[in-house]
């Protein structure tokens, strides 16, 4: 059960922005100081506690949706502790029942996945939501039948609920509220033929709303957008929020890391050696060159980096992350080249280890053979993958003419 005291200590209404919220709070604060006003010492507190919540992103969200009660829960709060701060307001400590005399209770949140591309958090868009929401209904202005048509339960005495008292022990009891079957809660009840045609008494209607919904350059995975007020609307309830949260759709070339983008690229072991170039198609539509030029080999798992080609900053969209891109070496499939021409590689290449040959008569030579992944025992795996075998097929020395 959520409440809007905290809005109403700043003098400020529920989808107040944070500049209006500290515009007020200065002012009160400025008012009601202690210094300046001592006898107002509590007013100071409840001012300083309101804005120590409404003024921080998590505990303001937490507030509106389950109120003092869900920060006192969520822990971390300083300054005014929220029991002493309900003490105060409410004489008890969550009173039962007591949403009556905290002015209208709140209804729901409603909670809206958005499914978007990394392009559109990339440059931005604007989506239309289509939501039904209940309305009050208005021929009858959310009463549901003629005025004078309503009238409280009498099994629950307008209440909603019933009490009822279990002993558990010699001197205590243990109270159980349930909901009224009579009235199902509403505490009223309507004659069929008293009800609101249009709502049949139900007091709400539902809608079809369309929601313009700004996804801003940089926004992220599972950020929420909120369109306070806008949920469900009851009677005597002040309606919650719709809550959008960005579902982001997986890319078939970036993924992301914060601001930053990560892509991979195969190479082969040609480009690897020699140098290359290719296009990535980025999230704006641009192609961007990549060039690399002969040289510095690139060995597969190299990681490279562009600069200021990631995500634009949430808010600051002129300034982005990097874009870093993982190469892969694809190499040459067997018998790519004729024994000829490998040694003409092998002239070109840095020479091979020096072989030396043992001595004695336990040298034996052995074959490599091709392995499948089934004959070898799990564990094992990373012992073979490790072996240096290079050793082992040292060809046939090559004389190299430039040797
Ligand atoms: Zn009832
Ligand atoms: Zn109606």
């Amino acid at each position: 059960m959520a409440d809007n005291k905290l809005y109403e200590i700043l003098g400020v209404s529920r989808n107040a922005s944070d500049s209006e919220i500290k515009r007020n709070y200065h002012k009160l604060a400025k008012e009601f100081h202690p210094d300046k006003n001592p006898a107002a010492g509590d007013k100071f507190k409840e001012i300083s506690y309101a804005y120590e919540v409404l003024s921080d992103p998590k505990k303001r969200q937490t507030y509106d949706k389950y109120g003092l009660k869900g920060l006192q829960e969520g822990g971390g709060h300083g300054g005014f502790p929220p029991e002493e701060f309900l003490g105060h307001f409410f004489g008890d400590i969550f009173g039962m029942g007591g949403s009556r005399d905290r002015g209208p209770a709140r209804g729901e949140d409603t909670i809206h996945p958005l499914k978007v591309t990394l392009e559109d958090m990339y440059v931005g868009k604007t989506a239309k939501l289509q939501l039904s929401k209940n309305v009050i209904c208005g021929p009858c202005k959310g009463i549901g039948g003629k005025p004078g048509a309503v009238v409280s339960c009498k099994d629950c005495h307008g209440q909603g609920i019933k009490v009822s008292y279990q002993q558990i022990a010699a001197h205590m009891t243990r109270q159980f509220q349930t909901r009224c079957p009579t009235c199902h809660g509403q505490g009223e009840t309507i004659n069929d033929k008293d009800k609101c045609p249009k709502c049949k008494g139900k007091k709400v209607l539902n809608e079809t709303k369309i929601l313009e919904v700004h996804v801003d350059k940089g926004m992220r995975e599972n950020q929420k957008i909120y369109f306070r007020g806008e949920g469900d609307q009851q009677p005597d309830t002040q309606p919650g929020d719709v809550i959008i949260v960005l579902q982001q759709k997986p890319h078939d070339v970036f993924q992301r890391t914060g601001d930053d983008l990560v892509m991979k690229h195969e190479i082969t072991l040609t480009e690897a050696l020699c140098g290359f170039q290719f296009v990535v198609k980025h999230l704006d539509g641009r192609d961007l060159l990549i060039k690399h030029t002969a040289g510095e080999v690139i060995k597969p798992g190299d990681l490279k980096g562009i600069q200021g080609e990631g995500m634009p900053q949430y808010k600051n969209p002129f300034e982005k992350g990097n874009l870093y891109i993982k190469f892969d070496v694809v190499f040459p499939e067997n018998n790519f080249a004729s024994e000829d021409k490998l040694k003409k590689i092998e002239c070109i290449l840095p020479p091979r280890p020096a072989f030396v040959m043992p001595t004695g008569d336990d040298v034996e030579e052995v074959n490599l053979m091709d392995y499948t992944a089934s004959e070898r025992g799990r564990g094992r795996e990373e012992a073979y993958a490790s072996d240096d075998d290079e050793h082992m097929h040292a060809g046939p020395n090559v004389q190299c003419a430039h040797q």
